[in-house]
């Protein structure tokens, strides 16, 4: 076979929003060049009988596609490029590197509206003056018609015409003139770039009071030192600081520095974290616009801030995973706050990157400083603090702060345990109560009881769909399923034997109603998926703790995402025995990671706070490293535990996941999966199983996990496995999906 014919006119390599893992190529627009097309930006091209949207990645000499076969692009649809240069090679990268369809990878950096074609710039309707409504206007006309003519005055007097939004504000009814004017060619009304406003998402906070500024701790002090003066080059900081140490104000005043540079800043937050406080703290003290991106804004919000941020209107981002790809002009500096968070992998659906891990790459492209913090970092990044390949700034909480709090493990074997507490915290609740401290008591499980069971027969309420119990929603009067989101009528009998059923175990909402009922003048909030829907909900429960009308916390998870509780001095963790007998090896990981988070939240004000933690197992080596030695002694165990068991970060995993609608469709297609691999000493394959929870939704889930030693090898042998696997039969009758470092490996 011949390399292909050259065009004379080039070739772009594009990537266009299709499942495929190649660049397509087309021939620039007849009569054009392909450099005359700039990478970065997009093109509209022919997909076989219909049109789609890609972006111009590369230009080339010649295709490996004759030339009779190649097909020109419809049409170019940015004069300028979207993405610049180090952005446009970071989504490359993303696409090789998480082995994901290149266009897709471009697609899911953009709003929506841009995925469909739409213009990257806001567009506005405009009235101009023609030269031929000039030469009327000189020769006095239109004279009977003095609208007509104070209308042809005003548009001669600005060079550029007036925008229709303009016009409308201070000439109401302007448009029956603009008509008359326009039927006689003195006027036009054209399309043309409008400035994107810094308002609304997009900014708005120049008017905001300047909140005072804080003096910095000499930490805090040493720790911006350090990092501006990597102003300019590339180097990963690793700021490790307890809650209340004060991270947020070092990235203000790195994001300062950098704006005072005439640079941008780039700032990821977890879904969760994106308060409105934290933004307003942000506003006011910057003084600037902000584009913000997260999950929760409509399509038009996403579009709007992508536009500031891109036109430079916007120079500093706040966003969750997917701003990671956001167009800044200048970027000077990028932050990752609470970099362990794992709502910063793309967990389901689409290309499962890491933002955190690719806000490193796009910090090394670009030459500028990246900053992770955490008061619990993630092993791996640990790691690389450990190799040298990041320099770790250590944050310690500050002088006129409290001392960290006393930790106590609560043996749930040798106490009195009623409703689910033990006699001592039942105890510690009261005592604290009454001098006046508040309680937040922690439970990772909604709703009101895990099960429910037949007091008789031992039946126990199952999700039809899936292989879990459906929990038990008292206020809802409601069986739900946690996994797949049915819900049923809560039954008042057995569904086998028609006895009685009660509920088993604890949830939130039960503790809550034992807590209400032990401490009836101590008003109770919770924090779960349950009672909050959104930030506001977050507010007004936080708002309850900060003004004293709340005494007591229920929550889970979601307390430990960067809330400030101040007046918190004793927290309860009900339950730390879930993760501790895990099958994944990251449970551990997880699990000190939130119990020092959680225990954060003690205690901070002027009050040592006390944390108590009730367990069956108190002398699990894992919560004696974390008691006796916190999260560096523990972590530094984890790290000892992974190299011997050859778990990342001493190896590179890569999870094919494959779900089908039998039992056997899955694992049947993994298994070839498996079989097409070819000869590869050194990989590990391990199964394929059934996923931990096999049964979801009323599919069949399993998986096969790759091990490599080195990240090289890895995608080596990924690169020529997965052709091979699209090249399996039955990889059209499974959905599966491939799983670069994946966070979640039950
Ligand atoms: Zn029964
Ligand atoms: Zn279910």
């Amino acid at each position: 076979m011949s390399a292909g014919d050259s065009s004379p006119a080039g070739v772009l390599k594009v990537a266009v929003d299709c499942p495929l893992r190649a660049l397509l190529d087309y021939l620039p627009p007849p009569g054009m060049l392909a450099t005359d097309l700039p990478a970065g930006a997009r093109v509209r091209v022919p997909m076989g009988t219909r049109s789609a949207v890609g972006v111009i990645v590369a230009h080339a000499a010649h295709s490996q596609l004759e030339s009779g076969r190649l097909r020109p692009v419809t049409e170019l649809l940015d004069a300028t490029p979207l993405f610049d240069a180090a952005l446009l090679e970071l989504l490359q990268w993303t696409a090789s590197y998480y082995h994901h369809p290149p266009g897709e990878v471009c697609a899911a950096a953009l709003p929506a509206a841009l995925r469909e074609g739409q213009s990257a710039t806001a567009q506005e309707q405009g009235l101009q003056l023609t030269a031929a409504g000039s030469a009327a206007l000189a020769a006095g006309e239109p004279q009977r018609a003095p609208r007509q003519r104070e209308l042809l005055a005003l548009l001669a007097a600005h060079e550029t015409g007036l925008s229709a939004a303009q016009l409308e504000e201070t000439w109401p009814g302007w448009r029956a003139a603009a008509r008359a004017l326009g039927e006689r060619g003195w006027v036009e009304l054209v399309l043309r770039e409008a400035q994107p406003a810094a308002a609304g998402h997009a900014g708005g906070a120049l008017s905001a009071a300047p909140t005072p500024v804080l003096e910095l701790s000499e930490p805090q002090a040493r720790a911006v030192a350090a990092i501006d003066a990597c102003a300019g080059r590339y180097g990963t900081f690793l700021l490790q600081g307890a809650t209340g140490s004060g991270k947020t104000e070092v990235y203000l005043r790195l994001v300062m520095r950098a704006l005072e540079r005439g640079a941008g800043a780039l700032v990821l937050v977890p879904e969760i974290g994106l308060t409105p406080q934290l933004l307003e703290r942000f506003r006011s003290r910057l003084g600037v616009p902000i584009a913000v991106l997260h999950s929760g804004l409509s399509d038009r919000e996403r579009l709007a801030a992508w536009r500031a941020a891109r036109a430079g209107v916007a120079r500093v981002v706040i966003g969750t995973r997917s701003a990671v790809f956001a167009p800044l002009q200048t970027l000077g500096l990028i932050v990752v706050d609470e970099e362990h968070d794992s709502s910063y992998k793309q967990q389901e659906g689409g290309c499962r990157y890491s933002a955190r891990d690719l806000a490193v790459r796009r910090a090394q492209r670009a030459g500028v400083p990246v900053v992770l913090g955490s008061a619990t970092p993630a092993l791996e990044s640990l790691h690389n603090a450990n190799l040298g390949r990041y320099q770790q700034l250590p944050l310690p909480r500050r002088a006129d702060q409290a001392a960290p709090p006393r930790i106590a493990l609560i043996d749930l074997r040798a106490h009195a345990v009623h409703a689910g507490l033990a006699g001592p915290v039942t105890q510690a609740i009261e005592r604290h109560l009454a001098s006046d401290g508040q309680v937040l008591v922690y439970l990772n499980r909604r709703g009101y009881a895990p099960t429910l069971l037949c007091t008789s027969c031992g039946w126990i309420a199952p999700c039809t769909e899936c292989d879990a119990r459906l929990t038990v929603h008292r206020g809802a009067a409601q069986l739900r399923c946690h996994i797949c989101g049915a819900a049923q009528p809560l039954p008042t009998r057995c569904g086998r034997c028609g006895f009685a059923v009660r509920p088993v175990g604890q949830g939130t909402e039960r503790i809550a109603e034992t807590l209400a009922a032990m401490f009836p003048h101590a008003p109770l909030v919770r924090l779960d998926r349950d009672t909050v829907h959104g930030a506001d909900d977050v507010e007004a429960v936080m708002n309850a703790l900060l003004d004293g009308s709340a005494r007591i916390l229920v929550g889970t998870q979601m307390v430990t995402k960067g809330h400030h509780f101040p007046g918190v001095s004793l927290v309860a963790v009900i339950n730390a025995d879930q993760g501790l007998f895990s099958a994944d090896f990251r449970a551990a990981e997880r699990l000190a990671q939130t119990i020092v988070q959680v225990a954060g939240r003690a205690g901070r004000g002027t009050r040592a706070g006390e944390v108590l933690i009730q367990t069956e197992y108190p002398e699990h080596p894992l919560l004696q490293s974390l008691i006796h030695s916190g999260y560096e002694g523990f972590a530094a165990d984890a790290l000892a535990e992974r190299e011997a068991a050859r778990w990342p970060p001493f190896s590179r995993l890569a999870l094919l996941r494959a779900s089908g609608c039998t039992a056997t469709a899955a694992l049947d297609f993994l298994r070839h999966a498996r079989d097409c691999a070819g000869p590869a000493p050194a990989a590990r394959l391990l199964g394929p199983v059934p996923a931990s929870m096999a049964r979801r939704a009323g599919r069949y889930h399993a998986q096969l996990l790759v091990e490599h030693a080195g990240r090289g090898e890895l995608h080596h042998f990924l690169d020529h496995w997965l052709p091979a696997i699209e090249q399996l039969p039955d990889a059209r009758r499974v959905r599966w999906a491939l799983d670069v470092d994946p966070l979640d490996i039950q």
